[in-house]
């Protein structure tokens, strides 16, 4: 019990970020990091001039880079936002549009920080359940009459609805707000950026982390009618103008003109993530069509939770949830083929010592 902070913050249940180890070189598929690095052009971008300049203020508006990403995605600068990763334009979504009378709905299983989200702000909300598969079924989101946030490739499972489904929910939730979490839709997934300029309730949202990567840089944007964009805008300059540092901004612009790196790269994690899957599935687990550059394997011959201690102890870490949909999966992210050859092997080895 803090003496200090309000009742309704103390029994809040915070968010728990993946591991983020310091102490040991671990092969590191916990947090869905790219294996590859950032592009030249980025690491040119920053040179010792632009540190030198950190002594001023970045520019609030992030000009050159929404300029970079309207012309990226053909869109004005009015339908593009910009924020500090992309969990702020969640934040503040959950913050201004959604409320104790304005209820929102959301897989059972996705990303924890919408649930974390709802809570910070007295949000009313409604766990969606799924089909066996951890498929989503998208008429339970139909003609929802509440908000909705859906990842798309989904969070944990990767599994992607496809954009015409997308466009029935949003078409037929005129009155409410559709966020649509891309975060790891260039992994091999339809984009609903396009029908942003048909559907004004529907804000997307999109990352520097994953693709690009650009995790440690906090980068991510939104794309959506003028209006969505002008009420963030609202959000982001009554709370911290400033929310994006000065080299990330410079690092964003560099990025988009590298293109064809990224999406290189995307390709070798989306072969990558075949290849494993198959072998996952040849060791007996279970495992997500997944979209995206993790996937989530379980109901195999260890349990999900014994798998991920006996992974972490051979120097590899995954993920393992605790809640009970998922207690026995873990999430692996895709690295380069050697890393997931060294899973593969080590998964091997803990299936020798314990079958159950
Ligand atoms: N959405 C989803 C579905 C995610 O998995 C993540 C990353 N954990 C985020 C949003 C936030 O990513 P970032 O803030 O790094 O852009």
């Amino acid at each position: 019990m803090s003496r200090f902070l309000s009742q309704r913050l103390q029994a809040l249940d915070e968010y728990v970020p993946g591991e983020q180890p310091r102490d040991q070189q671990y092969i590191k598929l916990n947090t869905n990091e790219s294996p590859y690095p950032a592009s030249d052009g980025v690491v040119a971008a920053i040179d010792a001039a632009q540190v030198r300049d950190l002594r001023l203020y970045c520019d609030p508006d992030c000009k050159a880079l929404v300029q970079a990403l309207a012309d990226r995605y053909g869109v004005g600068t009015e339908n593009v936002f910009v924020s500090n990763g992309s969990d702020d334009i969640l934040n503040f979504a959950f913050m201004g549009f959604f409320g104790p009378d304005r209820p929102v709905q959301f897989p059972a299983v996705s990303y924890g920080f919408y649930e974390v989200y709802a809570n910070l702000y007295g949000v009313a909300y409604e766990k969606t359940p799924m089909n066996r598969d951890f498929s989503i079924d998208p008429a339970r989101y139909r003609n929802a009459g509440k908000n909705i946030v859906l990842a798309n490739p989904n969070a944990q499972t990767g599994i992607a609805l496809p954009l015409r489904e997308i466009e029935e929910i949003v078409r037929t939730n005129p009155d409410h707000v559709v966020l649509i979490d891309e975060a790891y839709v260039d992994f091999g997934c339809e984009s609903a950026v396009g029908l942003t300029r048909r559907y004004p309730n529907l804000l997307v949202a999109q990352t520097f982390s994953k693709s690009r990567s650009m995790a440690g840089a906090r980068l991510g944007y939104a794309i959506a009618d003028a209006g969505l964009i002008a009420d963030l805008n609202k959000i982001k300059y009554s709370t911290n103008p400033y929310n994006i540092n000065r080299l990330t901004q410079v690092a964003g612009v560099a990025a988009l003109a590298d293109g064809s790196y990224y999406r290189e790269n995307c390709q070798k994690i989306q072969r990558t993530r075949s290849v494993t899957r198959a072998a996952l599935e040849e060791l007996g687990f279970f495992v997500t069509d997944s979209s995206a550059n993790f996937l989530l394997a379980g109901r195999g011959p260890v349990e999900g939770g014994a798998l991920y201690l006996a992974l972490k102890e051979r120097g590899i870490l995954v993920r393992h949830f605790s809640e009970p949909l998922i207690s026995d999966y873990v999430r692996i992210t895709i690295g380069t083929p050697e890393q997931m050859e060294c899973l593969i092997l080590a998964i091997r080895d803990i299936l020798k010592e314990a079958t159950r």
